[in-house]
């Protein structure tokens, strides 16, 4: 292990920093930038929302979600931004644990309320699994499973056919690019609720395009949560 350490010391997941020797997580100067979803919260996906009258956010209010409720835990401001890269492209998927013990810090008892009886990761196109190695959303919900003590479900869902990316489309586009994008591998899913898992909540197409498809199959009540969520849709 000490020699591990030498070769490979323990870095910062947002900015890849060395970390001080005996610490671990996100490094000192992160740590005073991360945002915490604030409340007020949007009661549906979780955003901060501005304006604490409002029990929605517009988003929310605007076009209504399948889904129940969502647990984001931080906002997509630096450096979350630079560590969802690092996580994603970087293999740093050794960094799954620290985020995922973000996310119970922030949401566990809330999350362990509802009693999700699973937990699926959002799937990514085959092909940009082999590229890639590894499906980020997957290793997150693993550490999640270990944390939480709920068992993960990957076999679930599947991602169809390989969309446009979402990062250059209107929210409207984006839903209509997802429709077909994530399928059912069952019929009929047996399960009564499930945690969907994802690193990133932006507009959201991607959760409700995973949710209409879920209580196609049978599941009557569907939950999110993220490492973060996006500020302003
Ligand atoms: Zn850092
Ligand atoms: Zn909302």
């Amino acid at each position: 292990m000490k020699l591990l350490e030498l070769l490979y010391p323990p870095s910062c997941p947002l900015c890849g920093d060395v970390l001080r020797e005996g610490t671990h997580g996100f490094c000192d100067a992160c740590r005073k930038k991360v945002e915490y979803v604030k409340t007020p919260a949007c009661e549906i996906c979780g955003k901060e929302i501005a304006k604490a009258r409002y029990v929605l956010c517009e988003d929310c209010a605007r076009r209504p979600k399948h889904f129940v409720k969502g647990f984001p835990a931080f906002n997509y401001v630096p450096p979350m931004n630079e560590g969802i890269y690092r996580f994603k492209y970087h293999f740093e998927r050794c960094h799954a644990s620290v985020f995922a013990g973000e996310i119970v810090k922030a949401h566990g008892k809330e999350i362990l309320s509802v009693a999700p009886e699973v937990i699926i990761p959002v799937p990514i196109h085959k092909k940009k699994l082999m590229k890639r190695g590894y499906n980020q959303a997957e290793v997150l919900a693993g550490e999640l499973s270990r944390l939480l003590g709920i068992p993960v479900d990957a076999s679930v869902l599947i991602r169809g056919k390989n969309t446009v990316p979402q990062k250059n489309l209107s929210p409207e586009e984006r839903k209509n690019n997802l429709k077909t994008a994530f399928l059912s591998a069952q019929n009929r899913v047996n399960y009564r609720s499930v945690l969907l898992v994802d690193d990133i909540y932006t507009t959201g197409a991607t959760v409700e395009a995973c949710t209409e498809r879920l209580l196609e199959a049978g599941v009557s009540e569907v939950y999110y949560t993220s490492i973060c969520i996006g500020k302003g849709y």
